[in-house]
């Protein structure tokens, strides 16, 4: 059975002229064809999906319900997707529906004062997604587990849980966020305040560009090398899905000690944790591209994933069966014979 995005029935949805490009929110599963609407942040028990509709979600052909909690790659695609219709432009009549998803600076952020200058940049930072203005002040999205940037025609509908909105000057658009578990939020942060800085909480370096002297250093811990991944206060970006990957390619058992790991594995495994990243940077696009126009046909980076959310099928390397197991109270998918258990 195959669950099908019908895009165009959802004009808050369909793709901007000219634009090209479709921000995440576009690859949400909004239309089942066996059940009617998901909206997003909605439980989706109605689809036979147990729990919470967020993140990124798609279906696939089998039927398999997918929720991607934005990660480094998720982040980026929305970055990409950003920059040409924010760069050069200014943002005014900020509307704030829920003023407390402005953590810091919201007087700024309110009154136009902070925001109002011509946007010079827009760049991720781990999972964050930073405007940059003329002058060197800042906003700050941290997406959580289910917040979305998204640029939408002036006029609009506004969809529940969109907690910030602003005019893109002279475009006829919008640039809204909505974060319906509000994990996410919104800093203002002047010219030279630091984004990892105590307002947003500790940073660390950005998966994809850390250098390996410094990944060897952040890898002297005694603690589980899947827990240490997954915190962003030591390394930024990863999460889930991409740990499990980048681990499974590396064959390294999830519960194994950093700090005893050998130099050959950690070279290893910083150079997966960087391909996979890459990889799901460049399928992220296409992927939801082709869920938008495809029909439900599969294409994108999940068809890439060795482990993650593979459970029961056969290892791509050997052949034995993906186990999901539990580390660092997470779900974790390995190949119990190419990632080897701890002594
Ligand atoms: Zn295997």
């Amino acid at each position: 059975m195959c669950y099908h995005l019908k895009a165009g029935e959802h004009n808050q949805y369909a793709p901007l002229p000219g634009s090209g490009i479709l921000l995440l929110e576009q690859a949400e599963v909004l239309q089942v064809d066996t059940a009617g609407v998901v909206e997003v942040g909605d439980v989706a028990a109605s689809v036979g999906v147990g729990g919470y509709v967020g993140g990124v979600g798609f279906a696939d052909c089998s039927g398999a319900y997918h929720i991607m909690m934005p990660e480094l790659p998720e982040a980026e695609s929305i970055v990409r997707a950003l920059r040409p219709h924010l760069c050069g432009k200014t943002l005014t009549r900020v509307a704030l529906h829920r003023p407390a998803i402005v953590r810091a600076g919201r007087r700024a952020v309110v009154d136009g004062r902070g925001i109002g200058r011509v946007i010079a940049g827009v760049s991720r930072s781990g999972k964050r997604v930073v405007i940059e203005f003329t002058g060197g002040a800042r906003l700050v999205v941290a997406l959580g587990m289910t917040g979305r940037l998204t640029v939408v025609p002036t006029g609009e509908p506004l969809l529940k849980h969109t907690h910030f909105q602003a005019r893109i000057t002279g475009t006829g658009t919008e640039l809204r966020f909505r974060d319906p578990r509000r994990f996410g939020g919104i800093w203002y942060l002047d010219k030279d305040e630091p984004i990892a800085g105590p307002r947003l909480g500790p940073l660390g370096p950005d998966a994809l560009s850390v250098r390996l002297p410094v990944f060897r250093d952040l890898l002297r811990r005694k603690r589980q090398i899947k827990a240490l991944l997954l915190d962003q206060r030591a390394i930024a970006g990863l999460g889930n899905i991409y740990c499990d990957e980048a681990l499974h390619r590396t064959g390294i058992h999830p519960a194994t000690r950093a700090a005893d790991l050998a130099a050959e594995q950690v070279k290893t495994l910083l150079r997966q944790i960087r391909t996979v990243l890459r990889s799901a940077i460049r399928h992220g696009g296409s992927t939801f591209m082709d869920y938008r126009n495809a029909d439900g046909r599969p294409g994108g980076f999940q068809l890439e994933h060795r482990a993650y959310d593979r459970q029961g099928q056969p290892c791509r390397g050997c052949g034995a069966t993906i186990l999901r197991i539990q580390v660092a109270g997470r779900s974790s998918h390995i190949c119990p014979s190419c990632q080897r258990p701890p002594r």
